[in-house]
């Protein structure tokens, strides 16, 4: 995954997962994964869903 830093343009990060509580539609909680990417020179956090993540391998959706 090519990754630059959108504040100081690095390329070294570290990847962290963590876990959100999310409310469904059914207003029952549920833990949400989330992977996060900081960079490792400034610190500049990017937040991705995995539930997204995991969608993404599947193939492109069509757009019409
Ligand atoms: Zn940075």
């Amino acid at each position: 995954m090519n990754f630059r830093c959108l504040k100081c343009e690095g390329e070294d990060y570290i990847v962290k997962t963590t876990f959100m509580a999310e409310k469904t539609p059914g207003l029952r909680l549920e833990l949400g994964t989330y992977y996060l990417k900081i960079c490792s020179n400034c610190g500049y956090t990017e937040m991705y869903s995995a539930k997204i993540l995991d969608k993404d391998e599947e193939p492109e959706p069509q757009h019409h």
